[in-house]
């Protein structure tokens, strides 16, 4: 690595928003571009314009700016390699194709379209059977001459293995034979991914080509190209599939997502970054909370799993309570905005934010959990019954005495609370679990919040007093 200056790319197609394996595989490609202080660029791929999505470029830099991915070169801030977008540079391609024409390393091929349907109709997998590879190039030439429509085909070797060596998959060798001629470009003049990918990766100077493992069987297709065109390949880097639990595909079945999608459901982007890490990355337990600066200094490419990863949303959850429970709350508080009512107090959700936040999975989960702090509940007295194990005349009692005990509290803390209602407890005749279970129902109408003393404090001297006016009433 250290005569390499090291530049990698995430190549998207903007066919819709990316799956959250695409965005494992940019996280690598950053982490290996800052790891040896290069290069992450973005190029967008859109030469298939039939499967173009509106909407979806601005959605992968949505993604990149969530994650930080921040990128060296890209369509917006240019660079001196670009454009980085295929359909403008077309042009370019054009030439390339010419040029591997002429030296006999891409022929065109004439076949029409039922031809080609009744060859897959035969066998699902069907090569094309290289029919117009026999055609001399008199032939081709006279057919060109008078119109016929044609794409160009790469002409592959026929015999012998393609072999390299990919930095995950170890050593590799394809036979050349199972291989297909793949159309390089189509009959429009546009260039399909093979050859784009090729030209761009050399002329954007691109190190280290890591992407997904779908792309390994087309790997020879692309070497070929680098050889016919006497230029030095990248390094490969085909990183595995994301698998469900089960071990079939990652579907939404899994809970997969976009993780712009894991962004709007309350997971913070420094929980999803370090989850994508762990889809293919092993470090200590995989438990450990890391920071991006912190995963580019212990990401080695040369130890990338090369076995397929298992997404399970499960992890997401722990480490994403994980972040909520180190962030301090005013950078925590921050995060909330979207998630709580406009006029909910801020200095009221940060004092409940340091309660309920050792309980949270998620940012969703802090409104549903502050919700009675700001609306009082609706409690049934058959609830506060079931806790406080005592008749009604004996509950409303002991609520009569709390309130009279709150009443003479002018320093309205829970130390101070715990203090006088305890004492107050000691000689009601109610066990602490019957006084205490019976006044969080009363105050909460709910059976489980933080600690009672606490939530009293935060609402507050008149409001306890109210709810257990409400109550006894
Ligand atoms: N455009 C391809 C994709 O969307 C990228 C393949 C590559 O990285 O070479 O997956």
């Amino acid at each position: 690595m250290a005569d390499t200056h090291v530049r990698t790319r995430n190549a998207p197609s903007p066919t819709g928003v990316p799956h959250v394996g695409n965005t494992r595989t940019a996280l690598f490609d950053y982490l290996l571009a800052k790891k040896y202080g290069g290069e992450f660029i973005l190029r967008i791929e859109d030469t298939d314009q039939d499967r173009f999505v509106p909407g979806s470029i601005e959605k992968i830099y949505q993604i990149h700016d969530l994650l930080g991915l921040v990128r060296d070169e890209d369509p917006v801030v240019g660079g001196p390699f670009g454009p980085y977008i295929q359909s403008q540079r077309l042009e370019i391609y054009q030439k390339y194709a010419s040029l591997l024409v002429g030296i006999d390393a891409a022929y065109p091929c004439f076949c029409s379209e039922e031809r080609l349907k009744s060859l897959h109709e035969k066998d699902q997998f069907a090569k094309y059977d290289r029919f117009c590879r026999k055609l001399t190039s008199e032939e081709a030439q006279r057919k060109i001459a008078a119109g016929e429509p044609y794409v160009l085909r790469v002409k592959l070797p026929e015999t012998g293995f393609t072999i390299w060596h990919d930095l995950v998959q170890g050593k590799l060798s394809l036979p050349n034979n199972e291989c297909d001629d793949k159309v390089i470009m189509k009959t429009i003049g546009i260039p399909t991914y093979h050859l784009a990918v090729v030209i761009d990766d050399h002329l954007m100077k691109i190190s280290h080509v890591l992407r997904g493992v779908e792309w390994m069987a087309s790997t020879p297709v692309h070497l070929f190209l680098y050889e016919a065109l006497g230029w030095q390949p990248p390094t490969f880097a085909h990183v595995p599939l994301l698998l469900g639990p089960d071990k079939s595909k990652l579907s939404k079945r899994h809970g997969a997502k976009s993780v712009l999608e894991y962004a709007e459901d309350g997971y913070l982007p420094e929980a999803i970054n370090n989850f994508l890490f762990y889809l293919g990355f092993s470090y200590k337990d995989n438990s450990e909370m890391l920071t991006l600066d912190k995963m580019v200094e212990i990401f080695d490419e040369k130890k990338i799993q090369r076995q397929n990863a298992i997404f399970d949303i499960q992890r997401l959850n722990y480490l994403n309570s994980q972040w909520i429970k180190k962030m301090p709350i005013e950078d925590l508080f921050l995060r909330l905005n979207t998630y709580i009512p406009a006029d909910w107090n801020d200095e009221k959700v940060k004092q409940i934010l340091a309660l309920v936040k050792e309980r949270m999975f998620t940012l969703r989960d802090f409104a549903p959990a502050a919700e009675y702090f700001f609306t009082a509940p609706v409690v049934s007295v058959q609830s506060v019954l079931d806790q406080s194990g005592h008749s009604e005349k004996e509950t409303v009692s002991w609520f009569e005495t709390v309130k009279s005990v709150i009443k003479d509290i002018s320093d309205f803390n829970s130390t101070v609370l715990h203090d006088e209602l305890a004492k107050a407890q000691a000689i009601s005749g109610f066990s602490p679990k019957e006084a205490f279970m019976s006044l969080r129902v009363a105050i909460s109408g709910r059976s489980v919040t933080p600690p009672l003393f606490d939530c009293m404090v935060i609402l507050g001297k008149d409001e306890t007093l109210k709810r257990l006016s409400a109550i006894i009433s």
